[in-house]
């Protein structure tokens, strides 16, 4: 986001901020979440997760209907046109829809009783033990307090940041000014956020204490649909680049827009527990800059040297959780493979680019100099490259455990290697093996994890 775009800066704000930033970001007072607790298994739940999970149960039902009919058309079947016309799943997108519709109203209403009573029609039940014994619905404001200075009676109340974003809007004037930013432009950061999370569950999905990668992108008022459409697609393409698979992504738009936004959707990836959000991209209009002027009596303004006046930018943001985006990577990475030979391996199908070493070194055995050969081609790589070095047990155990640990390339020292300066490379996906000279191995590694390799193909 930063080094390939000429208008996009990279700045570290501060995760304790004045309080009177999160008055006026409105996280104070409107960043809850609706929380019910069952009275029998004494567990606490978020409410509007509790019906969006009853939905996804739905979802899967249709999503069977597809693979049923798929297998009976065979070739002939077209997706589109069955999603559109097929009167089970229609009525199953409706009843979707209806029930995310009211729950987007009656949380933008404040009206927790009708929350509480859609989990009791549709017979909701606790996921763990299945009482349907609910509590009344409540809500929690998810910032994380403390405070700051000395004696408990001078002391002032200030929160973990819950977002990075905010500090890319108090900092917006001062990044503008030194960095002489021209509207449109961006300001991106990755930084830890803290919430307390009502119920933090799915392994790394879901965090107290996580990473996000932020950019708040000031555009010119009135341009803001244009640059929220391109930012989708834009974010959309980073995402397929990494060849993930383009069926495990997909876009949600909100029904229910944040205080703040003028419009948003959700990049949403198909997690071993289903399609979750990944990332969001939303259009905040000029609400965060004029509320930051309004609590600080500062301007956060932009003079516009063509329009020859100065107006509040509007914002269109991107963010995604760096953890969350790390258990999209792993875990659709991490696969069991059946071998021709019928045995099974487990390997990480990790992006090159982000494996976390590139290559092993391998000498085939233990003695007559290969280790040495070795060694010496592990020090000219280290400078470009993380590589590891590996002597233990047979080669097939070696190239096993790279695989395990994703490692691209396995780089073999044999004693044909004494003799003509040439080694085997071995490739984790198709675990094809080549004789190559040591000369070459830099190139043929850089091309595969270069982040050019990997960008050039967006
Ligand atoms: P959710 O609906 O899952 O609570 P959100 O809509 O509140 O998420 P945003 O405020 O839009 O999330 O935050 C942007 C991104 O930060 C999310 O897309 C997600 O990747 C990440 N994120 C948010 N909350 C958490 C968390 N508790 N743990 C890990 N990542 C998180």
């Amino acid at each position: 986001m930063v080094q390939m775009h000429e208008n996009i800066v990279g700045i570290d704000a501060s995760i304790l901020m004045h309080p009177t930033t999160w008055k006026a970001s409105g996280h104070v007072d409107a960043f809850n979440d609706p929380l019910i607790d069952n009275k029998d298994s004494k567990k606490r739940y978020r409410a509007d997760v509790l019906i969006e999970d009853y939905c996804a149960k739905i979802e899967t039902k249709i999503e069977k209907e597809v693979k049923k009919a798929a297998k009976r058309f065979g070739e002939a079947f077209n997706k589109e046109e069955f999603l559109t016309t097929n009167a089970r799943v229609l009525g199953y997108q409706e009843k979707i829809n209806t029930i995310l519709n009211r729950l987007g109203k009656s949380l933008e209403n404040e009206d927790l009783a009708d929350v509480k009573k859609l989990i009791e029609e549709l017979e909701i039940a606790d996921p763990l033990t299945g009482s349907k014994n609910w509590t009344d619905v409540k809500q929690f404001n998810l910032m994380f307090g403390t405070q700051l200075g000395a004696s408990a009676d001078s002391a002032m109340k200030v929160y973990l940041r819950p977002e990075t974003a905010q500090g890319i809007f108090v900092n917006f004037l001062n990044v503008q000014k030194t960095g002489r930013m021209k509207i449109p432009f961006g300001i991106a950061q990755t930084g830890k956020a803290f919430r307390n999370e009502i119920v933090a569950r799915q392994f790394i999905f879901r965090m107290r204490e996580f990473e996000q990668m932020e950019m708040q992108f000031f555009v010119k008022p009135g341009t803001q649909q244009e640059w929220y459409q391109k930012w989708k697609e834009t974010r959309l393409k980073w995402h397929l680049s990494l060849g993930m698979g383009a069926d495990n992504y997909r876009f949600h738009d909100h029904e229910k827009l944040a205080h703040y936004a003028d419009a948003a959707a959700d990049i949403e990836f198909k997690f071993p527990f289903g399609f979750k959000e990944l990332e969001g991209i939303h259009s905040r209009t000029d609400f965060d800059l004029k509320a930051h002027e309004e609590f600080s009596g500062k301007k956060l303004q932009y003079f516009d040297h063509e329009e020859n006046k100065n107006y509040v930018p509007y914002v269109v943001e991107t963010s995604i959780g760096l953890d969350r985006m790390f258990l999209a990577v792993f875990s659709n990475s991490l696969q069991e493979e059946e071998l021709e030979n019928g045995t099974t391996r487990t390997v990480l199908k990790i992006p090159s680019v982000l494996a976390p070493t590139k290559a092993a070194i391998l000498p085939l055995v233990k003695k007559d100099g290969l280790p040495d050969v070795a060694r010496k081609i592990v020090e000219d790589l280290k400078w470009d490259f993380n590589v590891s070095y590996d002597e233990k047990d047979a080669v097939g155990r070696r190239y096993r455990r790279q695989d395990a640990a994703g490692t691209p390339f396995c780089i073999t020292v044999d004693h044909d290697t004494l003799q003509d300066n040439t080694v085997t490379i071995r490739h984790r996906d198709t675990m094809e093996q080549k004789r190559v000279n040591v000369q070459d191995l830099k190139k043929i590694i850089f091309e595969e994890v270069a982040v050019k390799s990997w960008l050039m193909k967006m």
